[in-house]
């Protein structure tokens, strides 16, 4: 396996690049938006010279890792010649189903096609494909270049040797595969995005304020971060999806997500990425500080 797609060059998609790219893979970085892959490739950069700041990698490693990375805004160009292809677009099933459509009908016979999905059906995503045993989820976690797990998601017909090839590449990049079976949530989403959503009716109904809660979790619970936090991470709107994914899929009223989550993000309010969600963000700085929530 030599040359990996990645479609997608937002939060993880960069991310999946950063890592597949410094494991020396040839990577095609694929966006509808010119302006998300030269966010992306300076994204990298910068995650880059991080890491040869704290010693981690040298100058030359991060040259050649940027030097194994090409950008396009053409699924089929950037696909023609893939091993193995990463969806990591918006958590929309539309997009995603559209996606597989078009790469099943450009990449060589033997590619696999993954999906970063964080909770859209893998057998759902893998039936619009005419190669249902090659298509699987590869769940990496945000910050990518930093978080070691890698939830791989077999879907009803991911073939076995497609699952060990898919858990040894994740092996080679340094990060620890974990098997899981594909129902709504997976494993990660399943347990993380009920915890969130409760966080976010706790404060819609006025239990405790945004720092509160956070502080109530990290110091209680031995969190690195609040729950609130943690979705300003992830982006209130890919919050929004998942729970949506989970409610529909279980038909369980347990998972109805919070109508001021669904308010935030009908506002734009979609956490760091927005500038703006339970927290207020300065570009360029750590510095963040709860915003007023209007119930
Ligand atoms: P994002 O909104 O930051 O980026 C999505 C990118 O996809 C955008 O740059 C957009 O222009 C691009 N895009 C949309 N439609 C496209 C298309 N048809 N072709 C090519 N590019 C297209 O989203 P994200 O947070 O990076 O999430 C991407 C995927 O990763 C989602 O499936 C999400 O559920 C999953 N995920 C997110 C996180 C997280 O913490 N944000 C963690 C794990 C998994």
């Amino acid at each position: 396996m030599k040359h990996v797609s990645v479609i997608g060059s937002g939060t993880m998609g960069n991310g999946i690049a950063h890592v597949f790219a410094l494991y020396g893979y040839s990577v095609k970085l694929i966006d509808i938006h010119e302006s998300a892959l030269q966010k992306g490739v300076a994204n990298i950069d910068k995650n880059l010279s991080r890491q040869v700041d704290k010693g981690t990698i040298d100058a030359a490693r991060k040259a050649s890792a940027l030097a194994n990375i090409s950008l396009t805004t053409s699924i089929s160009e950037g696909c023609r010649n893939a091993d193995l292809v990463v969806e990591a677009a918006s958590e929309q099933i539309d997009i995603k189903l559209n996606i597989f459509k078009e790469i099943d009908g450009c990449v060589p016979p033997h590619a696999i096609l993954a999906s970063n999905t964080s909770s859209i059906s893998i057998t759902r995503i893998a039936s619009v494909t005419k190669r249902a045993d090659k298509v699987i989820g590869m769940h990496f976690m945000n910050p990518v270049p930093l978080m070691k797990l890698v939830e791989v998601i077999r879907g009803y017909k991911t073939s076995d040797e497609v699952t060990s090839t898919v858990i040894e590449l994740s092996r080679r990049l340094d990060k620890t595969p974990v098997e899981v079976n594909d129902y709504p949530g997976f494993i990660s989403n399943r347990i993380l995005m009920p915890m969130i959503n409760e966080a976010i009716c706790s404060l819609h109904e006025g239990v405790a304020g945004v720092a509160e809660i956070d502080e109530v979790m990290k110091l209680g619970m031995a969190h690195p971060m609040g729950p609130l936090e943690l979705a300003d991470f992830i982006g209130l709107d890919v919050c929004l999806s998942i729970l949506r994914v989970l409610h529909d899929g279980f038909g369980n009223p347990k998972y109805a997500p919070c109508p001021l989550l669904v308010n935030m993000v009908t506002a734009g309010h979609n956490g760091i990425k927005s500038g703006v969600g339970f927290y207020r963000y300065t570009p360029g700085s750590k510095e963040k500080k709860g915003v007023g929530i209007k119930n």
